[in-house]
């Protein structure tokens, strides 16, 4: 099948062409993110393949679909940032990845709260200058300290019995108990008891209207002073601007993130010519106790591996006509 494969990167070229085993599937590899205006690119190509930061708004997905597209083949698990009801309309087919490697993601939060912790990204910088005075880095144990976990799925999971390796006490937050983090001695709790309770919260949930802003000025109003926000999962889940204004007050004593609200228009490539136009951003940059990696949770070989073959197993699926387990029924959604 011919696929325009969108935002390519060096590493998703390698990774699919890899798993493109015999070249059963033309790949043509675009630079670009995908939007209305690129969507010109599709033109003659029955597939698309698109990542998080495409644009896949109703008016993008018009645009390709004009051009003859049927399927929109996601390298993601998330799919926050298409417009389901306007793919229905469109009779759209949508396969995404549902996992790749949860391990990438949970180990990514564990490294930036031991980081975070025991300021290992600043004492990288003073060690090289010759400085290795041990004032402001002070940490602590993470044993006996309680994290909460907000969205106890996959990566939550994993996230958690990391954790509780570490001797934390574990605390959780889903619409649905997972079984495997009540083995690991998990109290589940609302959400206002989870922040009171827990040294350190991780978002695990999806990106939903419901789990928008989750944390706000109400959420940071019933978290315990100096605690510890750990986000891997989508940047709308936080308002930055109300977590900046906790990190000043010093309610927030540490932030981690993987992920930002607007990240579209930064993640992903090389800015450091350039002068960032995002004041709120910029702003992060310069609190000692922020740590910020551009949504690289996912980036490891494994992961990468299984979102390649995953993918090329999608569209081999849809060529043959076979029903995909990863596809998003949009039937589902309501008129
Ligand atoms: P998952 O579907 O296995 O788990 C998500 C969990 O969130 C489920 O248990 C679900 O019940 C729960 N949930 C749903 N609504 C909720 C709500 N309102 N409040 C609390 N919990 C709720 O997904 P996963 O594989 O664990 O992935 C979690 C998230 O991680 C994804 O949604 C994605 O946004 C993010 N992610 C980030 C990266 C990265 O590179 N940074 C990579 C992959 C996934």
């Amino acid at each position: 099948m011919k696929v325009a494969v969108f935002s390519t990167k060096s590493y998703d070229r390698t990774f699919l062409e890899a798993a493109n085993v015999g070249g059963k599937h033309d790949l043509v590899f675009f630079e670009p993110r995908l939007n209305l205006e690129t969507s010109v690119l599709a033109a003659g190509f029955p597939a698309v393949c698109a990542f998080v930061n495409d644009s896949l708004d109703a008016k993008t997905l018009l645009g390709i679909a004009e051009k003859g597209v049927r399927l929109l083949a996601l390298r993601s698990a998330g799919f926050n940032h298409v417009d389901l009801a306007a793919a229905r309309d469109l009779d759209l087919t949508i396969l995404r990845v549902p996992a790749y490697s949860p391990y990438a993601v949970a180990e990514h939060a564990v490294a930036l709260i031991l980081s975070l912790n025991r300021r290992i990204h600043r004492a990288y910088n003073r060690v090289r200058e010759g400085n290795f005075a041990l004032d402001g880095l002070l940490g602590f144990d993470l044993h006996g300290k309680t994290v909460g976990i907000v969205g106890t799925g996959r990566i939550g999971a994993i996230t958690a019995k990391i954790l509780h390796g570490f001797g934390c006490r574990l605390v959780g937050y889903d619409v649905y108990q997972n079984p495997d983090c009540l083995a690991l001695g998990m109290e589940y709790v609302a959400l206002p008891e989870l922040f009171a309770a827990s040294d350190i919260v991780s978002l695990h949930c999806p990106l939903i209207p419901e789990t928008y802003h989750l944390i706000g000025a109400e959420a940071i109003g019933q978290m315990k002073p100096g605690m510890m926000l750990i986000n891997t999962s989508r940047g709308q889940l936080i308002d930055t601007k109300a977590v900046t204004k906790a990190l000043k007050s010093g309610i927030i004593g540490y932030l981690g993130l993987d992920v930002y609200e607007q990240e579209t228009d930064l993640f992903f490539e090389d800015l450091s010519n350039h002068v960032i136009q995002d004041d709120v951003f910029q702003r992060l940059l310069t609190f000692p106790n922020v740590l910020i990696t551009g949504h690289q949770a996912f980036f490891t070989e494994e992961a990468l591996k299984n979102i390649a073959e995953t993918t090329i197993g999608n569209i081999t699926d849809f060529e043959q006509g076979r029903p995909c387990p990863n596809q998003i029924d949009l039937d589902r959604l309501k008129k």
